[in-house]
């Protein structure tokens, strides 16, 4: 287990954190990653959009950015921080094992964790045909009927994407709450508006099968699409007070452009908010325009 100082402090064992992890190993630094690559959200991904890769599992990927990173000198602790705190010059972590890491610069890089329905069927049957990013998985759904579940407007609008893959469009909200145009635009499209009502089980052997809704409706899908929000990893960087997202208090409010912030870079991937940077199409490679320039530490001060 390594531990002591570092240079460069990354938490989070996702595609964000090994990313910045390369670059900033590859500028001649001590890097140490925290977390557990298995617990990113990619891990059980089918990937397909991501450039330069073909098809891949989300677990290979993950353990090629690790090898990667490894080669290029990272050291890794697959445990989970619990505690943060600040000591000019340093940034300390304590982690499950009571082990203290220290480092000069902090990169956080702990993604969101997505709302979840927890109905049955939802865990047994998730990337088999249960999602919860429909710019990831839509395509695996071409000429199949799907169901979106969720009252904002991602879940409006993800309907209204599925239009363009998918056979039929169910949307199942207890009330939709979404601007007047969005709301205008699902009415007046072929999304099927199920108002009112919750899903109460996701059926399936193998796959996604169907649907059953709270009034009894059993409605045939292979997907689900889940888009109730998420949660950011920011009770930690709360500890740090840095600045959340007024409105969600769920992720860590960004500069657009990746303005450098004073001391220390608090972001990279899904941490950060997304909307403040427009549309999120890709997924993964989120992390990429600021974690090239976060994951160039300051020169270590003599
Ligand atoms: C089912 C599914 C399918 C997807 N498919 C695609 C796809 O096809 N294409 C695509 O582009 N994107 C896809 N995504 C989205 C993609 O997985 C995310 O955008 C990406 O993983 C975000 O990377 P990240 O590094 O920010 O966060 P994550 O990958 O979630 O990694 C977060 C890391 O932080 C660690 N962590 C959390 N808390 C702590 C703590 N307290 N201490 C230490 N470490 C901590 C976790 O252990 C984990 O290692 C999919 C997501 C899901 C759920």
């Amino acid at each position: 287990m390594p531990s002591g100082e570092y240079d460069v402090m990354i938490l989070g064992s996702g595609p964000a954190g090994l990313q910045a992890a390369i670059h900033a190993t590859r500028a001649k630094v001590a890097v140490v990653v925290l977390g557990r690559t298995q617990t990113s959200s990619l891990y059980r991904a089918h990937i397909e959009n991501y450039c330069c890769m073909g098809k891949v599992a989300g677990e290979e990927l993950l353990g090629q950015g690790r090898s990667q990173a490894e080669r290029a000198g990272t050291s890794f602790a697959d445990e989970d921080v619990m505690k943060l705190w600040r000591e000019e010059p340093w940034f300390l972590a304590k982690t499950e094992s009571g082990t203290t890491f220290r480092s000069r610069a902090l990169i956080l890089a702990m993604g969101v964790s997505r709302n979840k329905l927890n109905v049955p069927g939802e865990k047994e049957l998730l990337g088999r045909g249960v999602s919860y990013c429909v710019e990831c998985d839509a395509n695996f759904f071409r000429a199949q009927p799907v169901a979106v579940v969720g009252n904002g407007s991602a879940a409006a609008s993800g309907a209204l994407t599925l239009l363009l893959y998918a056979s039929d469009v169910h949307l199942i909200s207890g009330g939709l709450q979404v601007s007047e145009v969005l709301d205008h635009q699902i009415r007046q499209s072929s999304v099927h508006l199920h108002e009112g009502r919750k899903v109460t089980k996701i059926l399936g052997d193998r796959e996604v099968e169907a649907v059953m809704l709270s009034d009894g409706t059993r409605l045939e899908v292979k997907g689900v699409f889940i888009e109730l929000g998420a949660k950011g990893a920011v009770a930690l960087a709360g500890e740090l007070g840095v600045a959340l997202d007024t409105e969600t208090m769920q992720y860590i409010v960004t500069a657009v452009g990746c303005a450098c912030g004073s001391g220390f870079q608090p972001r990279m991937g899904d941490v950060r908010q997304p909307e403040s940077e427009g549309p999120r199409l890709l997924n993964i490679p989120s992390p990429s325009p600021c974690g090239c320039p976060v994951a160039r530490p300051s020169p270590r001060p003599r």
